[in-house]
């Protein structure tokens, strides 16, 4: 039987990034399944959209991220690609704590695999704020932990327009360029990765959850990347048996021979779920 590092182990994989994400991505790419990175100089993915919004990004997160590799793969005529996109607003579920989305592929052309880790985290300085006067810059500045990580000044219509400062010089430059004194700006940290040290450690954790499922492989065909959880809820009220929203069962199937793994919960659920019980 062979193992998912024998799919990959010397070969050679581009990682479509333009803000050096290939420092934290191609350690444990090579450490893990033993592949050799490289970048495009050059390659621009401003043209997929950009955080600070003069290029919108039209696709849904994932379409943008396939696209990226793929256009990366289709330039360097290679088989093998790796990315990265993030997405930073309010949390799904709580609305008042900001959070970030980081998706890592890979996208293996040979064997015919796309491989995706998903990581939903509050470890982000993700804010935005209008700012009238510098005392509330200063304040605002502080809450992203400027200047380790960079920040965006712009003026409500979007006319004028500062990225990547990250130096005490260039930001009074700035907000003076912009007119601070007379308008009021829009402060938000600057997420390019490459300015954003945190948002750099999200990405390599990302990394690493990618790799740990490569090397998952299907029990029946051995193919890398066995893990895709579905989550089927209905899990009976202790009380009354009604279905709740607890999840009651989790599938895993494989992309490629359709072979199934799947887990039943093995309790009831707390009345308090309960819609009858508990309405
Ligand atoms: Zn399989
Ligand atoms: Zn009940």
């Amino acid at each position: 039987m062979s193992t998912s590092v024998e799919f990959f182990k010397g070969r050679k994989a581009v990682i479509a990034t333009k803000h050096s994400k290939e420092t934290v991505m191609q350690p444990l790419l090579n450490e893990h399944l033993g592949i050799d990175c490289f970048t495009i100089p050059g390659f621009d993915t401003d043209v997929f959209g950009t955080f600070a919004g003069e290029v919108e990004r039209v696709l849904s997160p994932i379409d943008t991220l396939r696209a990226k590799i793929n256009a990366a793969l289709d330039m360097s005529q290679q088989d093998l690609g790796f990315g990265n996109e993030g997405s930073f607003g309010p949390h799904p579920q709580i609305p008042f704590i900001p959070c970030g989305l980081e998706l890592v592929m890979m996208i293996d052309r040979k064997h015919k695999l796309e491989i995706v880790a998903s990581n939903l985290t509050t470890e982000t300085n993700f804010r935005q704020e209008t700012i009238n006067n510098i005392q509330a810059l200063e304040t605002f500045l502080q809450s992203i932990d400027f200047p380790s990580h960079a920040v965006i000044l712009k003026q409500e219509n979007n006319a004028g327009l500062k990225k990547g400062i990250n130096n005490w010089e260039d930001l009074y430059q700035a907000s003076q360029a912009l007119g601070l004194e007379t308008n009021a700006l829009i402060a938000e940290p600057d997420m390019r990765a490459l300015f954003n040290p945190t948002r750099m450690e999200t990405i390599k954790a990302t990394t690493q959850m990618l790799v740990d499922k490569i090397l998952q492989q299907c029990p029946e065909c051995h193919m890398p990347g066995f893990g895709d959880e579905q989550k089927i809820s209905g899990l009976p009220c202790e009380w009354c048996g009604e279905a709740t929203d607890l999840m009651k069962q989790k599938i895993i199937v494989c992309q490629h021979c359709q072979y199934q793994v799947s887990y039943e919960v093995d309790q009831k659920a707390s009345p308090m779920y309960c819609n009858q019980c508990n309405p």
